[in-house]
């Protein structure tokens, strides 16, 4: 019987409605009632957790972990590394892999690969459609089988509605969540920058946010239609955030995420020419940033993470036409958003940033994740919501450095990573 003890913290378990100062017990990989007393524990360890939070272990819902075929970018165990930096005990990978993660074997190579490697949990997302190319979809129910959390087309878009309207349909036979990457093809062309002030001044194409907004309102139809959930990733546009909140008003079942560089962030700074501020979507404008913030303090966009896009540096050191989108996010997302929402803003309090990383998307992808209740998976993180410190890539774990963040100072960072009562990271 191995028993750890974390002492003294102030744990907020917003599943049980819990926040007060007390010891946390975990045993046998578990949360238990309390410690045995009496009985001689073969293996205790015990932690001071005074002056931390004690959270349900973090879930990051949008990764790129790039293996099968991108091992130079990321691997499974680098990215679950990374992960656990960032105070994450699970993460939720992306299907674009090579090949697509669109068939039961390549979902098995995932799943065997993550058990023998990954400190962190691993749950894959399986494609909607075959080779992610939007023309056919891919065996959902067999995915189902093979034990994907949820289907996408990340990176891409369906864009043909039929088409996303039968995959929605075969996702609720089978009771799976949809994720979509909300880009409309046809009005984003080759877009690479928000479209506005910063587009025209610099020259660089366009990517306007109405792109994004009928995407959120075809899939807001197609839900209702459907009468199934589907989860808009990482929005970026003011737009959609108002589609998202009348929608979710009249029962809709839609939901949107948010990424923190769309909130510390805008397109200014892409004058830079810097390629580590090219993402997909793009940064957006003043305007757009404080529409995320106000769907975030009402609840309309409910869920957080990083979208972690590795890319190699020879990759993003090119034109920045030419470069990849996407950053490395898993070691700074925690900081960012307690730093924005928590410090400056002050418009999303701490119990409120531990739901959004824990409750709501265990809800959205029914895991048996993000509590604190007895018995459950001995999974915790420990926060130090008050603690200084500065973005260093030479210190992340990710096999990737292409972050816009670089010196920056935050404020507020995970300090241990618990995943089944053991330790995997810790400062
Ligand atoms: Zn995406």
């Amino acid at each position: 019987m191995s028993t750890t003890v974390i002492r003294g913290g102030r744990i907020i378990d917003p599943a049980n409605k819990r926040d007060e100062i007390a010891d946390l017990v975990i045993a046998d990989g578990r949360i238990a009632e309390k410690p045995e007393s009496g009985k001689r524990k073969a293996e205790s360890e015990e932690i001071d957790a005074t002056g931390l939070i004690v959270a349900p272990g973090l879930i990051d819902i949008h990764v790129h972990l790039r293996e099968p075929g991108f091992a130079h970018k990321e691997t499974i165990a680098s990215g679950a590394r990374a992960a656990a930096a960032g105070g994450f005990t699970t993460v939720v990978c992306m299907p674009n892999t090579s090949p697509a993660a669109d068939n039961p074997s390549t979902i098995a190579w995932i799943k065997d690969r993550a058990k023998d490697v990954a400190c962190v949990n691993v749950l894959p997302t399986g494609a909607i459609s075959k080779d992610i190319a939007g023309d056919d979809l891919a065996s959902i129910g067999s995915l189902a089988q093979a034990g994907v959390v949820a289907i996408t087309d990340d990176g891409h878009c369906i864009q043909n509605h039929e088409l996303m309207r039968r995959a929605v349909e075969y996702a609720r036979m089978f009771d799976l969540p949809v994720l979509d990457h909300c880009q409309d093809y046809s009005l984003v062309g080759n877009g690479i920058v928000h479209e506005g002030y910063w587009s025209t001044l610099l020259g660089l194409r366009g990517w306007p946010a109405a792109g994004e907004e009928l995407i959120v309102a075809r899939n807001i139809l197609l839900a209702e239609l459907c009468d199934h959930h589907i989860h808009c990733q990482h929005i970026s546009a003011a737009g959609s955030v108002r589609l998202l909140r009348e929608a979710r008003r009249r029962g809709v079942k839609i939901s949107g995420e948010v990424c923190p560089h769309h909130i510390a962030l805008t397109d200014e700074s892409v004058q830079t020419f810097d390629t580590n501020f090219k993402m997909n979507p793009p940064l957006r404008s003043p305007e757009d940033v404080q529409a995320l913030l106000g769907g975030m303090a009402d609840g309309t966009l409910s869920i957080l993470a990083s979208d972690h896009a590795p890319h190699a540096g020879f990759e993003k050191e090119v034109e920045f036409d030419q470069a990849p989108f996407g950053i490395v996010g898993l070691e700074t997302e925690l900081g960012l958003f307690l730093t924005v929402l928590l410090h400056q803003h002050k418009t999303v309090d701490l119990r409120r940033i531990i739901e959004m990383y824990t409750v709501e998307p265990a809800r959205l992808l029914k895991l048996e994740a993000g509590t604190l209740s007895t018995s459950a998976t001995g999974d915790v993180t420990l926060i130090d919501p008050e603690k200084e410190w500065t973005v260093q890539t030479d210190q992340f774990q990710s096999l990737s450095r292409n972050t816009p963040f670089e010196g920056w100072k935050l404020k507020g960072r995970a300090v241990r990573t618990i995943v089944a009562g053991k330790t995997v990271w810790t400062l």
